[in-house]
């Protein structure tokens, strides 16, 4: 019976007698099923109210109060961030949290967060500790440099270094490299939040070494490089490396600023990716302060890291920043783990999954993929391989696609509506579309996560029974 009239609207109490309700109240809880009664009510209410004479009845009846008392306390326990299956082929998505970590970084963090941490505990001495101390000194050990400092990503390494090194005072950067990154990185803003004055140098495509050099005053008080991440120059450019830069503002006694973005570690991944500089050239060059994401190309916690001179980094330490952009426990033992793998670099190529995903063998891919297109063959569902690119993405190497394998499903089927389908599941398929297919590259899945893709799309293709 349609409920049309407020006054013929349930009780709060009434609905809670259901057995349903009974059930869900186990589930949910008694407070939240109470509050989603109130307001599943609340609102029919004020539907009833403001709806417009002559408009037809709204199909309110009982049954669709206590399910729409379920759906709401089903949505409401639900967390927002929750996982997702990435078939998209891009390895580092900034959307969808960019590298995955490895088992090691994870144990750690699950190790040191359930209980208590020697965080700024040192266990030898039996006093206070240093909480970034281990994970400096595996960095220092790592790139072979005076110091090191962790702080919460990239942006906030930057704008320390500028704060510290370059307030009041100006900071030559050339015009080619104002850039913003991703998520408003902006360099121009982040310089002026910094105190630092800004002295731009150059023209958008070529800046020489003689417009550093011209622009140097008793003023200036750092030289900044920043890579150019997400947007690429070509044609007539012209730009100054590192090392050429390093040495002008030594000779003028003045720090050199690195923003590297990224920070390749692995040999094995920068040899895919020419135009992305290295970490081994960034250090080489003696930049006084080189900045990089902890997530990028790294494939540690979201986290930004600072290499470089003791002189620079002992004033950024020391800058009240410091304490507003220090990095939290799980952070912390989640890089230091992963610092860790690197110190073997095939342990690292096969625990990180960054580099397990990005280095994937091209056979081993297409194998997987062309078994996992004939199973489904094989229930009926139209699958074959397709090349297909894969990208890095999270602001590194831009246009960088590399060539990979496609699982394509569901020739002639509605695709845009089977792609929402999958997106629907928990957990949602997130994956490419051509114009008639789904493309998934499953590089980026694990075995299990394979499995439930299978079954999902067994499911959509309504068979059952697979392997
Ligand atoms: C990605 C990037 C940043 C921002 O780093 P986050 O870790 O995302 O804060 C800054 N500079 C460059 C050059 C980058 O590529």
């Amino acid at each position: 019976m349609t409920i049309d009239n407020p006054r013929h609207l349930p009780k709060v109490d009434d609905l809670l007698r259901d057995e349903r309700m009974i059930q869900a109240s186990e589930s949910y809880g008694y407070v939240p099923l109470r509050q989603a009664v109130r307001h599943v009510l609340e609102e029919a209410r004020s539907k009833l109210l403001g709806k417009l004479e002559g408009e037809g009845d709204l199909g309110l009846t009982r049954e669709s109060l206590l399910e729409e008392v379920l759906a709401q306390l089903e949505s409401d326990s639900r967390p927002g961030i929750r996982k997702v299956i990435n078939a998209t082929g891009a390895i580092l998505h900034t959307n969808l949290g960019r590298a995955p970590l490895a088992r090691e970084a994870l144990d750690a963090v699950i190790a040191c967060s359930e209980g208590y941490a020697s965080l700024e505990f040192d266990i030898e001495a039996n006093r206070r500790g240093q909480r970034t101390s281990s994970v400096e000194n595996r960095l220092r050990r790592l790139f072979q440099v005076e110091a090191a400092l962790v702080v919460n990503n990239n942006a906030a390494a930057v704008m320390l270094a500028l704060s510290a090194l370059g307030r009041g005072r100006e900071v030559i950067v050339s015009r080619g490299e104002l850039v913003e990154i991703g998520g408003k990185f902006r360099v121009p803003e982040i310089m002026e939040e910094s105190g630092a004055i800004l002295k731009e140098v150059g023209t958008t495509n070529k800046t020489r070494l003689d417009d550093y050099e011209k622009a140097i005053k008793p003023e200036t008080a750092a030289l900044l490089k920043v890579h150019r991440s997400n947007f690429r120059l070509s044609g007539f450019i012209e730009e100054v490396d590192e090392k050429t830069l390093a040495d002008l503002a030594h000779r003028h006694d003045l720090p050199l600023i690195y923003d590297l973005g990224s920070g390749c570690l692995s040999e094995e991944l920068a040899a895919l990716l020419p135009a992305e500089p290295t970490l081994a050239s960034a250090t080489a060059s003696a930049a006084d302060v080189i900045c990089f994401s902890g997530d990028k190309l790294l494939g540690g916690p979201q986290a930004g890291i600072i290499i470089g001179r003791a002189q620079a980094l002992a004033a950024m330490a020391s800058h009240p920043l410091m304490r507003a952009f220090r990095c939290d426990k799980m952070t912390l033992v989640a890089l230091e783990a992963t610092l860790t793998l690197y110190l073997d670099p095939k342990r690292a190529r096969e625990r990180i999954p960054l580099l397990s995903m990005a280095l994937y063998d091209s056979d081993a891919l297409y194998q997987r993929t062309q078994k996992a297109a004939s199973e489904l063959v094989d229930f009926g569902i139209p699958a074959r391989v397709l090349e297909s690119k894969m990208i890095l993405g999270g602001g590194a190497a831009p246009e960088m696609e590399l060539p990979s394998w496609a699982l394509a499903v569901g020739e002639g089927q509605s695709v845009s509506s089977l792609e929402a389908a999958l997106r629907a599941m928990d957990p949602p398929i997130l994956c490419r579309t051509s114009q008639d297919e789904l493309l998934f590259d499953l590089r980026t899945l694990t075995v299990e996560e394979e499995r439930l893709l299978k079954f999902a799309l067994a499911d959509l293709f309504r068979q059952e029974d697979l392997p």
